[in-house]
């Protein structure tokens, strides 16, 4: 079985992208034995909604790249 830590990382996941069959099927099982992550879930479910509710727009689709492109600075 998946380890907690795996499992949160899975959860972050699946909000951003479809889980492969593995995965999905790890983490189900791993929800279904551990009541820490169910936990966990459950809050997480929450703050991202809390999250989307709260920012203008909503859905959040146009966000920018987190860092800036690595060439920016070639020449001086
Ligand atoms: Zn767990």
């Amino acid at each position: 079985m998946m380890n907690c830590k795996r499992a949160a990382r899975l959860m972050s996941d699946e909000l951003d992208r479809d889980l492969s069959g593995g995965e999905r099927f790890g983490l189900r099982l791993h929800l279904l034995l551990c009541a820490g992550c169910r936990t966990y879930r459950r809050q997480m479910a929450f703050l991202r909604q809390a999250c989307g509710r709260l920012a203008p727009g909503g859905d959040g689709a146009g966000r920018p790249p987190a860092s800036p492109p690595r060439s920016a600075h070639s020449g001086n």
